[in-house]
């Protein structure tokens, strides 16, 4: 679900990843109130943007620049205390998901995005780099995006970017990195899959082996066809029997042979085929 916006952290390493949860249906309108309450009580201390805000949408206050206001704004109440049970479980598993990938981020209670259909989870990657200027991508959830515009209810996520800002960012390109295919496609078939291939996804990376990362929630058969399509060498394959079993299938694409390897052994196994695959070629 956020594998997305991992891809996109994976543009810049110096960039850092700001992580806030605005609750549902359920805590927000709780939360609103709560804070609109303080906003109130605080009126006279915040500019006339803000107290004019409050009134339609108290939660964009807390964007505020006003040094005035962020003296008030830093002791109004958290968000993330307000969170009901599902909502507060909700966060602790993305933060979950960032610890198993090593991606740090800060919380940021005041973190808000802008539009009512975002639900739980907003992020923004900020970079000091560029000055004033320090946003460079933000987003989140918005579940209730689809049934807004008169479709069914239907989860998603996504973001923005500020693609000059990115640019400004990137490195000169390497040589050779251009259409690169990954070495191997990992498929984690549901959720407890996806967070036992995280890690190695991730220390497959740092020895510079290319792997790409499947989504969790798609058919066996649709990944294989996208392993296909980006060219990869393996498949790696984790389904239910395969982590009870704390083994993974290895899936040559060329010949569709298959084989199992110990999933502690996973990172290190895929690491020393792409060093054959590479002294040979
Ligand atoms: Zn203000
Ligand atoms: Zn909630």
């Amino acid at each position: 679900m956020l594998v997305e916006f991992f891809r996109a952290l994976e543009l810049a390493g110096r960039l850092q990843l700001q992580l806030n949860s605005l609750g549902d249906a359920k805590c927000r309108p709780v939360y609103r109130e709560q804070l609109l309450e303080y906003l109130r009580a605080h009126a006279a201390a915040l500019c006339a943007e803000c107290r004019e805000r409050a009134e339609r949408n108290p939660l964009r206050v807390l964007d505020c620049k006003n040094p005035a206001c962020r003296r008030v704004l830093d002791a109004a109440p958290s968000v993330q205390e307000a969170l009901c049970d599902d909502c507060r479980r909700h966060f602790a598993d993305v933060r979950e998901y960032l610890d198993a990938m090593a991606v740090p981020y800060v919380l940021n209670h005041r973190l808000v995005r802008g539009l009512d259909y975002y639900v739980r989870t907003t992020f923004e990657l900020t970079t000091v780099e560029l000055g004033a200027q320090n946003a460079v991508a933000g987003g989140g959830r918005y579940d209730g995006l689809i049934e807004l515009l008169g479709g069914p209810p239907d989860p998603g996520i996504g973001f923005a970017i500020g693609i000059e800002r990115v640019v400004l960012l990137l490195p000169p390109p390497a040589e050779g990195r251009e259409g690169r295919k990954p070495f191997a496609f990992l498929i984690p078939l549901g959720a407890p899959a996806l967070r036992a291939l995280l890690p190695v996804a991730t220390a497959a990376r740092a020895s510079a082996v290319t792997v790409e990362l499947g989504y969790g929630d798609r058919k066996l058969r649709s990944e294989l066809e996208r392993a296909n399509r980006l060219g990869a060498a393996w498949a790696v394959i984790v389904g239910e029997t395969e982590l009870e079993r704390g083994e993974a299938v290895l899936r040559d694409m060329a010949s569709g042979a298959q084989h199992t390897v110990a999933l502690p052994e996973l990172a290190r196994e895929l690491a020393r085929r792409f060093e054959v695959e590479r002294s040979r070629s």
